[in-house]
């Protein structure tokens, strides 16, 4: 497996590359656009070129995008749904440019409704961001959640039940081992984890299951909050990233650190990358 992390793509995205390299992540993730806002970058194909050699000559990749964190397809506001559905399929198209894998987002929330009510609504939006996308080559991953408020996917039964009625290959998933901590898989020993991708592969199958965010976790088993810990310094802890990562499951997947930092919220950073490449080269995986 391939340990990688999110880094900041700020200042032109090839400098993702450079910060890859910084902490010997060897593959990663990054927003193509800002986060927080429905702008698009317009990236010059000299920055795209620049990403693509750097990425060649340094080894890195794959390469996955975290989409914005406004998108929502359960949403009852039809502006931001088309809107969410706009900034996939730009993520989708522009992943095909960079020579990206994959594009990792939350579904979204559906503020009490019901996963029913916007059952629907969120297969259609799937297809339209999916017709419009890469025929091939580039997946589209729901993230599972924490399970906190009414957000969609916490669960392999709504991420499988979504997959099936959408019924496309490009259609992926990307585990977050802190929110399946957080919305009660306990993954820290190999029967229970054993279990969970079981269940996994029964629910969803595990031939879509493309990343992994690999995030200790601050709060307990099913304690439904968002919080990401340092490798080992959380409810995880050692030996539970001992567990996963010897697990088969994820042999050939490749993981992304999304951690605050050992020295001040900096990010995912060299102390994280090798505690986990520590692991992996003890178990000569
Ligand atoms: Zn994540």
């Amino acid at each position: 497996m391939k340990i990688g992390a999110h880094v900041s793509s700020s200042g032109g995205i090839d400098k993702a590359i450079d910060r890859a390299e910084d902490i010997q992540a060897e593959a990663v993730q990054l927003f193509i656009t800002p986060p927080q806002g429905w702008a698009k970058t317009n990236h010059s194909d000299e920055s795209i070129g620049s990403f693509r050699s750097k990425a060649e000559v340094a080894n890195i990749g794959p390469v996955f995008f975290h989409g914005i964190y406004l998108i929502n397809l359960a949403t009852d506001n039809k502006t931001n749904l088309e809107k969410s559905i706009d900034s996939l399929v730009y993520y989708m198209n522009f992943a095909k440019r960079l020579g990206a894998q994959g594009v990792i987002f939350h579904t979204g929330s559906h503020k009490g409704a019901g996963l029913d009510a916007v059952f629907d609504q969120i297969v259609d939006s799937f297809n339209k961001v999916l017709d419009k996308s890469p025929s091939e080559g580039v997946s589209l991953c729901i993230e599972n959640n924490a399970g906190h408020g009414n957000q969609i996917g916490s669960n392999f039964d709504e991420l499988g039940e979504i997959i099936s009625a959408v019924g496309d290959d490009r259609l992926n998933v990307c585990l977050d081992t802190c929110h399946l901590l957080a919305s009660g898989y306990d993954i820290r020993d190999k029967k229970s984890l054993d279990k969970v991708m079981l269940q996994f592969d029964e629910k969803i199958g595990i031939q879509r299951l493309v990343a992994v965010h690999a995030n200790d976790a601050k709060s307990d088993l099913g304690s439904n909050l968002d919080r990401h810990e340092n490798i080992g310094d959380g409810f995880i802890g050692m030996d539970g990233w001992e567990t996963i990562v010897s697990h088969e499951s994820f042999r050939e997947v490749p993981f992304f650190l999304e951690v605050p930092g050992i020295k001040g919220r900096t990010g995912p950073d060299l102390e994280n990358v090798l505690r986990l490449k520590t692991i992996r080269d003890r178990l000569d995986i």
